[in-house]
């Protein structure tokens, strides 16, 4: 094909991040305009740049903190600048907000040692210090069946949430606390799956308020306690002072498009702005929001008019329970049957392979089709895999067609929630190359002479989530304390 071959060449130019921006092509079709889009975004480095601002200026952004808000605003004055007139917020309730505070854990018994703990979102602290005894159940395959309130009251317990056939680890995971809540546990410590003594964190099941505390161990830790454990009682002193804090908030989305021509159709292109405090939220999602904003001023400085708007969205509140994308949702709902696709970057950057489109089996030939020019990228890859944990998920609910950006995993998951997820772990030729496949994609889909696919009805978006597993998800995210259908036949 013969773009790809210029892409090819412009490409090998510019992996190196040091070669000028290729000159203005005459603009005789598409093709030409994605050459263009491909070299602007591989020569730029304005998602670096701004990564950088982001990360460094303001660093870790929790929903509803000063920080997030500062976010918010930087985007705003970027988006202004890059000429989008119409930037704008779009503010949403939040139920809750959180504060973390100090949490430190102690083996108090047989020996006296400190563990390197830390704890989750949206969860209480333990109200002063507790001395515990420790309890540990490996990991079970249900939480209501093997909770048993007489081992695990007023006790520390060791639980490893795993994924089982129609549970998620995050379902799993809620489950399991409201199951140690209920029988009187004092905490649930979680033990890290990352390297180097390093804690994760999470909100998922838990806003707008968990139901105990609920702890990341480090792994090293962990494999210390059960060597204890193996010989004899075990007990634990622990303090942790977080705040949940219930009085009437809001948090916002910040909004902004380039119009297209064919009247009350969209393609919305997001990523989200908050992020987890113990880092800098560089991986998750600041790269996501530098690629996504970049590809709106590319867009913009190309002067292209699409088929369709392209409306960027910027989410907060994504870490607690997809809190700004279902609020889209909500008051956009008269908008939906013209929303024709949603395309979220949201896995780190690392080398782009494609898009997952989660399930849409009927839509994967047309989204081959439209995609075909990323080729020359090694993009044009498309995967039928699922997910509800990211901004698609309540789109992918309310049957939009939805492309996630696929990247290689890289060390993503090490980093991932945790505090080294700081700005030098960025690769800027990874964010450039990421940064073009997000801006192709948003042109292509969006000027596509037919929609890349159909909206399914309420119905088949429902038996879609089942097929693909992510049913019992969706509840946990929209219902936290529900328990799951899985849990429902147990009974
Ligand atoms: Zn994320």
């Amino acid at each position: 094909m013969r773009p790809c071959v210029r892409i090819g060449i412009l490409l090998a130019g510019a992996l190196c991040l040091c070669s000028p921006p290729a000159s203005p092509q005459a603009a005789s079709g598409a093709d030409d305009r994605v050459d263009r889009i491909v070299a602007t975004a591989m020569a730029g480095g304005g998602a670096h740049a701004f990564l950088q601002r982001l990360t460094d200026s303001i660093g870790g952004r929790v929903t509803g903190s000063t920080e997030c808000r500062a976010a918010a605003d930087l985007l705003i004055n970027a988006l202004r600048q890059a000429g989008f007139d119409d930037a704008r917020v779009e503010e949403y309730a939040l139920e809750s907000r959180w504060q973390r505070g100090r949490a430190t854990g102690r083996i108090a018994a047989p020996v006296q040692r400190a563990i390197a703990v830390g704890s989750y979102g949206w969860v209480p602290g333990t109200k002063g210090e507790v001395n515990a005894p420790l309890v540990d159940l490996g990991a079970p395959l249900s939480a209501i069946a093997q909770v048993s309130p007489d081992r695990v009251r007023g006790a520390a317990v060791i639980v490893e949430p795993h994924a089982t056939a129609g549970e998620p680890a995050q379902v799993m995971r809620a489950n399991f606390a409201h199951a140690l809540a209920r029988s009187g546990a004092a905490a649930m410590l979680i033990p890290s799956g990352k390297p180097n003594r390093m804690l994760d964190t999470s909100a998922f099941g838990f806003y707008p308020g968990g139901p105990l505390p609920v702890l990341s161990v480090a792994k090293e830790d962990v494999l210390l306690l059960r060597r204890l454990l193996a010989s004899g009682q075990v007990r634990l002193t622990l303090d942790v002072d977080n705040a949940i804090d219930a009085s009437a908030a809001q948090e916002r989305n910040v909004v902004a498009e380039i119009a297209g021509t064919a009247p009350g159709e969209t393609v919305l292109v997001g990523a989200h702005f908050d992020s987890w405090d113990p880092g800098q939220g560089a991986q998750d999602d600041g790269v996501g929001v530098a690629a996504v904003l970049e590809a709106a001023r590319i867009l913009k400085s190309l002067g292209i008019k699409p088929r369709r708007t392209i409306r960027f969205v910027f989410f907060s509140g994504e870490e607690q329970a997809l809190l700004g994308s279902r609020a889209y949702v909500e008051s956009h709902r008269k908008e939906l049957d013209g929303l024709r696709a949603v395309v979220i970057m949201d896995s780190g950057a690392q080398t782009p392979r494609g898009f997952q489109i989660h399930g849409r089996a009927d839509i994967e030939a047309a989204a081959r089709a439209i995609l075909a020019p990323l080729s020359a990228l090694g993009a044009s890859g498309v995967s039928l895999d699922a997910s509800f944990d990211m901004d698609h998920g309540p789109f992918l609910a309310d049957g939009i067609p939805v492309f996630t950006l696929w990247v290689d995993e890289g060390d993503y998951n090490t980093h991932h929630h945790a505090v080294s997820d700081t700005f030098d772990k960025v690769d800027p030729r990874m964010l450039a190359l990421d940064t073009a496949a997000m801006a192709v994609a948003a042109y292509r889909l969006a000027d596509a002479e037919a929609p890349v696919g159909r909206r399914l009805s309420a119905t088949e978006a429902m038996q879609l989530l089942k097929s693909v597993g992510l049913e019992s998800l969706r509840r946990t995210v929209y219902a936290p304390g529900d328990v799951s259908p899985a849990d429902d036949e147990r009974r």
